[in-house]
């Protein structure tokens, strides 16, 4: 895959507000938050996307990431968090290394602060569903 900016981050290339490294996994401060403490974690392998991800690295990331969430919400007091992970263009992924957003909530977020999320739910017949389930069954 082509190098990203977080890969340049990770050579130390370009400075960013680091808050934990190990060899497998680094995580820093988001350049352009949308709440404050909005943290990226990344793991070091350059993966595209999620599903791209080793194993290995995968269990990096859930090795670090509740223990990042913890610090996170105790040092800005968020009661509340969102984890954001995008992949793809059409799934608003601008970076293409696999990131996690930690995007702290506070009280009052709403329209033009903090993230914005639209749920529209359906109701697929049920059968639907279950065919959906089996495909998906079957593809792992
Ligand atoms: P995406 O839309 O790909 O899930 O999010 C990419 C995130 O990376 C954005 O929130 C953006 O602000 C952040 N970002 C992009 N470039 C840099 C950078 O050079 N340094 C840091 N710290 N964050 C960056």
């Amino acid at each position: 895959m082509s190098d990203t900016i977080f890969s340049r981050i990770i050579r130390g290339e370009i400075p960013c507000h680091r808050v934990y490294e190990d060899a497998h996994m680094l995580a820093f401060m988001d350049i352009n938050p949308i709440a404050r403490g909005h943290t990226l974690v990344i793991p070091k392998q350059p993966a595209p996307t999620l599903d791209a991800l080793s194993d290995d690295a995968a269990a990096a990331v859930g090795r670090v990431l509740p223990r990042l969430c913890r610090a996170v919400i105790q040092a800005t007091g968020a009661r509340s968090y969102n984890i954001l992970q995008n992949n793809g263009a059409a799934a608003h992924q601008a970076v293409f290394h696999v990131h996690f957003h930690i995007i702290p909530r506070y009280a009052g977020d709403g329209p033009g602060s903090g993230l914005g999320i639209v749920w529209p739910a359906t109701r697929p017949e049920a059968g639907e569903i279950a065919e959906l389930a089996m495909q998906i069954a079957a593809a792992i």
